[in-house]
């Protein structure tokens, strides 16, 4: 296997965690001898967003969210993946609720992020869809978004109704915003692709191929992903028990992501239930426990098995490392909320990315500020007729 896992970290972050340390040191903030120094050792490096340039043959995936519908938490979000390629493309795999939180935090160009694909439609997994469509809009995307996904079983089930039913609810927001913003910004296309084909195309441009095959998940619709560039692959299952498709279409990935739900025991003990039964068919039959998760690894042998759609609670985290260990020896991650990974083809290499709870939006770019804008939203003479003459609001310039 060759598989390597050096510390990289670049001269400009390695120079700037130095600078910072000296810095805190020298106003005396950091104890300098800690039992917590002594721990450290064992911790992941930190990727401060920002602060590296991609090499051109290089891919960077982020965990935006790792976690379940219920609960969500400051520390974990539902579901989503961002994979940024050396080419300068941008891609995420699901919105889950929450996850718009953790891609704020990193701050990103939004004028490059215009390609949304989803593996299903369970709000775990597109539930931030409408943060992002206004989000992305109001902080940089001045193009329009692009959300590819499955058909369902009937036309009401599939990707492009649920999409056109969001840009719908959204009528009053997007038209609210008229004249202010781009227009080309305010709009969504959906792309929705048959479900049931294996190995299929749903995207290609500029180098990068992505392909498709169903997931067994709950309901016909769900599918998973490979995405293929310069000789690396990126593979998200979303959510599905194991399944032949997943292990014919998986094999020998870069970095494969399949979900690892909880054990039968620890799902029931987690969510309090009394039926074993409940549990043992949510946590085997429509998700993959973590034996499961191991022997689908283990089939596949991709540089690195990434486990993720599990609340890391001590002793699930611990269950799950127990079982898939069982079943699975290779290069593996349980996934949490913000860790990077930057996959070449000689190495894979793992960190956390340093997020402020509190951020400003990102900058936006010319292209964003030069953008048409037709038209300006109005208020009825009804509604104006209530301004009080009590305040009176500074002239409006001209510009
Ligand atoms: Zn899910």
């Amino acid at each position: 296997m060759n598989f390597t896992f050096p510390r990289r970290v670049t001269f400009m972050v390695g120079g700037l965690v130095i600078a910072l340390v000296f810095a805190m040191l020298a106003l005396g903030s950091v104890p300098r001898t800690t039992s917590a120094q002594d721990s450290s050792r064992d911790r992941l490096p930190s990727y401060f967003p920002n602060t590296e340039q991609l090499r051109p043959d290089e891919m960077r995936i982020t965990a935006l969210g790792t976690g379940l519908p219920t609960p969500i938490t400051r520390a974990q979000k539902s579901t989503a993946w961002m994979v940024e390629l050396g080419n300068g493309d941008v891609f995420l795999f699901d919105l889950g609720t929450g996850s718009m939180e953790n891609l704020f935090g990193l701050r990103p160009d939004f004028s490059k992020i215009d390609k949304v694909f989803l593996s299903h439609l369970h709000s775990d997994h597109f539930g931030d869809l409408d943060a992002f469509i206004v989000g992305s809009w109001l902080s940089g995307r001045y193009t329009p978004l692009h959300v590819y996904g499955g058909s369902g079983e009937t036309p009401e089930l599939g990707t492009k109704a649920a999409v056109e039913s969001l840009v719908k609810a959204l009528a009053w927001d997007i038209k609210s915003r008229t004249g202010l913003m781009p227009d080309a910004g305010g709009k969504v296309i959906a792309h929705e692709f048959d479900y049931k084909p294996e190995n299929q195309v749903v995207y290609e441009d500029n180098d990068v191929r992505i392909t498709s095959w169903p997931a067994i998940h709950s309901l016909d619709g769900s599918v998973s992903y490979r995405l293929e560039w310069n000789g690396l692959s990126f593979v998200f299952g979303g959510d599905t028990r194991p399944n032949q498709w997943f292990i014919d279409n998986a094999k020998d990935a870069d970095f494969a992501i399949h979900e690892c739900f909880p054990t039968p025991e620890g799902l029931a003990k987690f969510n309090d239930w009394d039926s074993m039964k409940d549990a043992t068919f949510v946590s085997s039959y429509i998700h993959t426990p973590p034996e499961g998760f191991g022997k689908v690894m283990s089939a596949i042998q991709p540089r690195m098995a990434v486990a993720f759609h599990t609340v890391l609670l001590p002793d699930i985290r611990q269950g799950m490392l127990e079982g898939i260990r069982k079943t699975y020896d290779g290069p593996l991650t349980i996934a949490n909320d913000l860790m990077v990974w930057n996959v070449t083809k000689d190495a894979i290499t793992m960190r956390e990315a340093v997020v402020p709870d509190r951020v400003t939006p990102p900058a936006t770019t010319e292209g964003y500020q030069k953008a048409p804008r037709t038209g300006i939203a109005k208020m009825s003479d009804y509604i104006m007729g209530g301004v009080w003459e009590g305040f009176t609001p500074p002239p409006l310039p001209e510009k």
